[in-house]
């Protein structure tokens, strides 16, 4: 399963696609790691959906990143007596404390804390902003707001405060229980929904204790806010712009994209652009044009991953939306306009070796036009460091620890190998011309560039470059 495209096809797992032979032919139409939504998951379903993810993963030998996403503080209100109720806009409405069905005057916030967060002024959005309420009093028992504008609201529907900064913190009592058990079954990623502030990575780094790698999801003001201490303590984030949409004004979402993007670049770190990206396959064979031009701009970009949510879990066309995702993906990194437009947004190296490294090994792939970059990278962070650089050549990572294999398939432009760590200098170039020649990125006769540590099994010292050439019977390297 050679891949010629850089970007990485992260589709959810559903209704619509868990069974084995399903998974099995997301993967050959393009998709390159899976999402599991908690919110929509039990634990024997998730576990169910591991399985046969990792047995696809042995028959197929490629790697393949899972990533388990934890529902976060979603806020809902409670039931109404009649399931839902008209409200006419200028009428007062107020949430609160008391758990008796709703009518048309009230409704049951189960959340005793938000009741005691809201401030008068503060924005209350519900059923993703259909609902708009405006808070006039609060007494931390109940929220009296007038109806700005939307009628109905029904049972459960989920509120956003945009406003309000709420005192709680990434996990819920849910989302605990859930994180214990994704990281029993082995997942790679995890994603924390609606995070605020930097110290909520924190909380789940202390219990996931490095068995998976964290992804901040960003559909928060108060996220977007502090941006870079978020990054700097994530291992990858996702633009989540579906609640974006709603806690953000939506004219607002696409530049904040591109910010986030470009942070991430910048930063080494991998980023995931999510949500509608192909919604109307969701009920159509194929895409509308605005949804072409959606995930062509974040391929433009440089984004790490596109994301399928509804379309590849609960569609009625999972496989043509992943293999129109790819069709695009491939088209745009075709495009005479693509580098140019990934080049303009190249970071300098940072003063270390392996990104001195990464560059130069970039430059010299280009410059004698080597078929690829192999990097030898045990904890997966040189893997990152050469993704950073975008060449336009393919990268090959070697890893001796499958879990790093695997994190790394969301990773721009990496193809990722398991193989044992090299026992001396001829092996590892024989090593890396065998993978490049056998995983069918360079033929006989074609140079490679490799990325090393020496003395070898020295984590995080990236410090040797070495173009071979591939031997005639592809077995080796000159
Ligand atoms: P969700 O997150 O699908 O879990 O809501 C993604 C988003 O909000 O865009
Ligand atoms: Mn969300």
């Amino acid at each position: 399963m050679r891949r010629s495209r850089k970007v990485k096809i992260l589709a959810t797992l559903g209704p619509a696609s868990s069974e084995q032979s399903s998974i099995r032919r997301l993967l050959q139409v393009g998709a390159d790691a899976f999402r599991i939504n908690m919110s929509h998951t039990d634990h024997s379903l998730m576990r169910t959906l591991v399985e046969r993810i990792r047995n696809v993963e042995a028959e197929l030998d490629r790697p393949i990143g899972i990533l388990a996403d934890l529902q976060g503080p979603k806020l809902r209100v409670g039931k109404f007596a009649e399931g839902s109720v008209q409200l006419g806009i200028g009428q007062k409405f107020t949430l609160d404390d008391n758990p008796e069905p709703g009518d048309a005057t009230r409704v049951h916030l189960p959340h005793p804390e938000i009741l005691k967060s809201v401030e008068p002024g503060h924005r209350l959005l519900i059923d993703d902003g259909r609902l708009h309420l405006r808070a006039e009093k609060a007494d931390g028992k109940s929220i009296t707001c007038t109806v700005v504008a939307g009628t109905k609201i029904s049972d459960r529907k989920g509120v956003s405060l945009p406003d309000t900064e709420l005192p709680m913190g990434a996990l819920t009592e849910k989302d605990r229980k859930d994180l214990d058990a994704v990281l029993a079954t082995g997942v790679d990623w995890i994603a924390l929904s609606f995070i605020q502030r930097p110290e909520d990575l924190a909380e789940v780094r202390k219990v996931a204790r490095g068995r998976a790698a964290l992804m901040a999801k960003i559909e928060k003001p108060q996220a977007v806010k502090r941006l870079p201490e978020i990054i700097e303590l994530s291992d990858a984030l996702m633009v989540a712009r579906g609640d974006l949409g709603v806690e953000m004004p939506l004219e607002t979402v696409p530049g904040i994209q591109k910010q986030i993007t470009r942070a991430c670049r910048r930063a080494g770190k991998p980023v995931v652009v999510a949500t509608q990206m192909l919604e109307s396959m969701i009920s159509a064979p194929v895409p509308t044009r605005a949804e072409v031009s959606d995930v062509a701009t974040a391929v433009f970009e440089g984004a790490d991953a596109v994301m399928l949510s509804a379309e590849s879990a609960a569609g009625q066309y999972p496989f043509e939306a992943v293999a129109t995702m790819d069709s695009i993906a491939r088209q745009v990194e075709l495009d005479p306009t693509y580098g140019g437009i990934i080049n303009a947004q190249r970071s300098e190296p940072e003063a270390t070796g392996a990104d001195a490294i990464s560059l130069a090994a970039r430059q010299i792939a280009e410059t004698l036009n080597l078929s690829a970059i192999v990097t030898y990278t045990s904890s997966g962070t040189t893997g990152l460091r050469a993704a950073r650089e975008r060449p336009s050549v393919p990268i090959i990572a070697l890893s001796p620890v499958v879990e790093t294999a695997r994190r790394l398939s969301l990773v721009w432009g990496t193809h990722c190998v398991v193989t044992p760590d090299a026992n001396d200098l001829d092996d590892m170039v024989n090593r890396a011309c065998r993978i490049a020649y056998q995983e069918q990125f360079a033929k006989a006769g074609d140079r490679i560039i490799i990325t090393a540590g020496v003395p070898l099994r020295t984590p995080g010292a990236t410090n040797m470059l070495r173009i071979a050439y591939i031997s005639a019977d592809g077995m080796g390297g000159i």
